[in-house]
């Protein structure tokens, strides 16, 4: 498939989630992958909120993308942080780098910090969009284009799930789309600044998060398995475990 047929896939799918399910919001934490989707909504003036979840340690090259991006694009980014009671508390409780400690207590940091306002975010949309791509971890081989999220009682759309890298940076070179100045030192993904680092040449793109724990391990929560597609019904929904 050509660069211009794959780029009006992803377009037509956007336009049909825009248009059949409002409010949709799509998920960005602003890695080279959201920066396509960002240009296509934004450029085509789609009717979809982007949001991000500020999480408090994000580096300050995100932050400073995250303004390039209104100014390039005109656009709104709701930004959702972390209720400041609980993150008072885990703080207290644990400290602010607990994540190194134990499996547990990173989940724990990353509920605190990212999955709780993700649910904020998600309260009263109809659908949500991401960038996940089947070939960015061990952790992300099922993703699916159309799925539904039980977690969230929503559907799910991943247009570039079956997106190479090069067709991520093609596009946004094509494009002359902003992204991360991360990604030229080495970061093909990009998190909180504590839990992100530079990978070496022919790593899994996802090594650089979380490097301490298993492959097996890597996901904040943000996209919980096992999912279904395109639509799971009620009743499976209801009795898919929490985690
Ligand atoms: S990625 Fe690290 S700092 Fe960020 S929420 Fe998760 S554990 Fe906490």
């Amino acid at each position: 498939m050509s660069a211009a047929a794959r780029t009006d896939a992803v377009l037509a799918l956007l336009q049909r989630v825009g248009a059949t399910h409002a409010p949709a919001a799509l998920a960005s934490s602003f890695g080279a992958e959201d920066m396509v989707l960002t240009d296509l909504v934004a450029r085509h003036a789609l009717p979809i909120r982007i949001f991000t979840l500020d999480t408090g340690r994000l580096p300050e090259e995100t932050q400073a993308l995250i303004e390039r991006t209104r100014e390039r694009y005109g656009v709104t980014v709701d930004v959702y942080v972390p209720d400041a009671g609980a993150l008072q508390r885990f703080v207290r409780d644990h400290g602010v780098d607990a994540f190194h400690r134990s499996v547990e207590l990173r989940r724990a940091c990353c509920a605190v910090r990212k999955t709780e306002p993700l649910a904020r975010a998600l309260a009263g949309k109809r659908a949500w969009i991401t960038g996940l791509r089947r070939a960015q971890s061990v952790t992300r081989g099922e993703v699916a284009v159309e799925e539904f999220d039980g977690v969230h009682a929503l559907p799910k759309f991943n247009p570039l799930a079956d997106w190479s890298d090069d067709d991520v940076w093609s596009h946004l070179r094509a494009h002359g789309v902003p992204y991360n100045a991360l990604h030229d030192r080495g970061y093909p993904s990009i998190g909180c600044a504590p839990c992100t680092r530079a990978v070496a040449p022919g790593e899994d793109l996802r090594a650089g998060r979380w490097w301490w724990e298993d492959a097996g391990h890597k996901e904040c929560g943000l996209h919980r398995r096992p999912l279904a597609s395109p639509a799971r019904p009620a009743e499976r929904a209801a009795a898919e475990p929490a985690s």
